[in-house]
Order: C-alpha cells, then sequence, then structure tokens
C-alpha cells in the first residue's frame, strides 16, 4: 500500500475511500486552501533545479518539494478493474481536453475525464451545500461533454486495447478529480516520472506477472508497454516482464490473448512492494 492508502485509505485504496475525502473536505474547507496551477507549476521548476545541484542540497531539498507537489497534485496509475470501482461512487463524468497533448500541438481527442466523487456523512453535506462549493452539483459543464458514467467506462475500455495506461489524479490530495489515458510521448506527468525521477504519479497498487508456459512469444504485450518494463528472449521465444520497471497498469494483459499476464497486489511481491 502506498503511502496515501495509510494516509487518506485506512490501509485500504486511498481513491476508493469517498468518506475520508469528507472528512478532509471539511477540514480543508476550514483552512481554506486553494489549488493554484501557478504555485504547482514554479515547483515543479524548483524541483527540476534541485535534480541538478550538488547531493546534499538535493538531499535536503527535494523530499520538501516533492511532498509540497504531491500534496497539491498527484496521480497514480490504475488497472481497469479499479477504474470501474471509482465510477462505483463518481457522481458527474464530464470528457475535457488533455492539457499534456494539447501542449504539444497533438491532435485533441479528449482522453482525460473530469469527475466529482458525492461526499459522504451529515457533516460533509453541510459543507458542500454551502454557497460557492459546487461540490455536488459537478464540475461546471457549459463548455465541457458530460458522459454518462457506462459511456466513459466503455471508452477506457477501448483506450486501454489501444494501449492507453490509466491514471487517476488529485487537485489537493486526496480530492480526485480526474482520470486519464495517458501515453508516454504525451503525458508530461508520465516523463516526469519515468524519465525525470520526479516522481508525482506512482506506480499502481499492482505488479504483472507473465506465465512463461502460457505465452507464444507474439510480442504483443512488449508494443503496448508504455514503461519498457517487458523484454523478449529470442532463445526461448518467450515474453518476460522487469518487475522493477512495472507500473502495474494491466495494459499488457489486455491485448494478450494467452491469458498469459496477471496482476498481483504490489503489497504481496516483496522485491516491489515498496516500489512507488
Ligand atoms: S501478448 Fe501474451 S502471448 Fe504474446 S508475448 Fe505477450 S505474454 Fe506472450
Ligand atoms: S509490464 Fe507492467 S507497466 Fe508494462 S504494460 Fe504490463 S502492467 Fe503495465
Amino acid at each position: 500500500m502506498c503511502e496515501y492508502c495509510h494516509k487518506h485509505g485506512e490501509g485500504k485504496k486511498w481513491y476508493l475511500q469517498a468518506k475520508n475525502y469528507s472528512q478532509d473536505l471539511e477540514s480543508d474547507l476550514k483552512k481554506r486552501r486553494v489549488f493554484d496551477m501557478n504555485v504547482l507549476g514554479k515547483d515543479m521548476q524548483k524541483w527540476a533545479q534541485v535534480k541538478k545541484a550538488p547531493f546534499f542540497v538535493r538531499a535536503i531539498q527535494e523530499p520538501r518539494i516533492a511532498e509540497r507537489v504531491r500534496n497539491m497534485h498527484f496521480g497514480q496509475v490504475l488497472p481497469i478493474e479499479d477504474v470501474e470501482q471509482i465510477f462505483g461512487i463518481v457522481n458527474n463524468v464530464v470528457r475535457l481536453p488533455c492539457f499534456c497533448r494539447k501542449a504539444r500541438n497533438v491532435k485533441e481527442q479528449r482522453y482525460c475525464y473530469g469527475i466529482s466523487v458525492l461526499p459522504q456523512g451529515e457533516e460533509a453535506q453541510k459543507v458542500v451545500n454551502k454557497p460557492g462549493t459546487g461540490f455536488l452539483s459537478g464540475y461546471e459543464t457549459s463548455d465541457l461533454e458530460k458522459v454518462s458514467k457506462e459511456e466513459a467506462l466503455e471508452n477506457f475500455r477501448q483506450y486501454e486495447k489501444e494501449g492507453l495506461c490509466h491514471s487517476v489524479w488529485t487537485a489537493l490530495t486526496p480530492f480526485i478529480v480526474g482520470l486519464c489515458n495517458c501515453d508516454r510521448s504525451d503525458c508530461g506527468a508520465m516523463q516526469s516520472a519515468v524519465v525525470k525521477g520526479m516522481s508525482f504519479m506512482y506506480r499502481a497498487e499492482y505488479v504483472a506477472e507473465l506465465d512463461p508456459e502460457l505465452c507464444n512469444g507474439c510480442r504483443a504485450c512488449m508494443r503496448v508497454c508504455q514503461f519498457g518494463a517487458m523484454a523478449y528472449s529470442a532463445g526461448n521465444n518467450k515474453a518476460y516482464i522487469d518487475t522493477g520497471k512495472c507500473y502495474g497498469c494491466g495494459v499488457c494483459r489486455a491485448v494478450c490473448t494467452k491469458d498469459a499476464i496477471h496482476l498481483h497486489d504490489r503489497a504481496s511481491v516483496p522485491a516491489v512492494a515498496n516500489l512507488w
């Protein structure tokens, strides 16, 4: 379990614990924290600069900046079964332009989904019913595309077959605001995490395992892995997984016609149990 499961999920998956967000929401509104993209952008720049600093500077400053960024905006890779569970607690879904793809001038295909989660508990209801909080009514959808949960989920299943990796995102952690469908060539967070080591997008709570007895060496899985975690052995005509690189997205599983790939709880695989 990642640190957010311990902090916000009572040892369960943090992104499924809406009742805990409700409690946090109450205290957050009292503290009046505000999500500010400019502050986030400046912290990201500082983080990138500190990465190039001498070791002793990095050792002191990097954990502080990383925590600030993750407290503002944090993502985690999800397999499709956990996406389905999140849709089970969501009350509004809108499809919106992907910021990363837009920034890279890639053709806009609306791979990102804004979601709002119904807070639970009497006290939380009092808070969200205050004028201006807009939490129960969901997003301002006038210039966004409102979609049903069923339609959104169907889109996610299709994206997975296309090799896109799902992730859940917060704006003021732990409030989940969005689900994305990313690939490494366009996703800023994925590139920051995998290439630059600025990890504000964690691995999934899972890791993949490949059964060599079932594998026929077709390599379809290798073509879709966004994290370079798969390799091929010509000697025995089998694919294999480097669990140290695996983000547990399950996209390889979706394209394997031999049912040779399964996901396991990360916590049950000691070598990667604490690798995020
Ligand atoms: S897609 Fe399945 S059968 Fe093909 S190489 Fe990967 S694990 Fe083996
Ligand atoms: S090997 Fe791991 S990271 Fe790569 S596609 Fe499969 S589950 Fe995702």
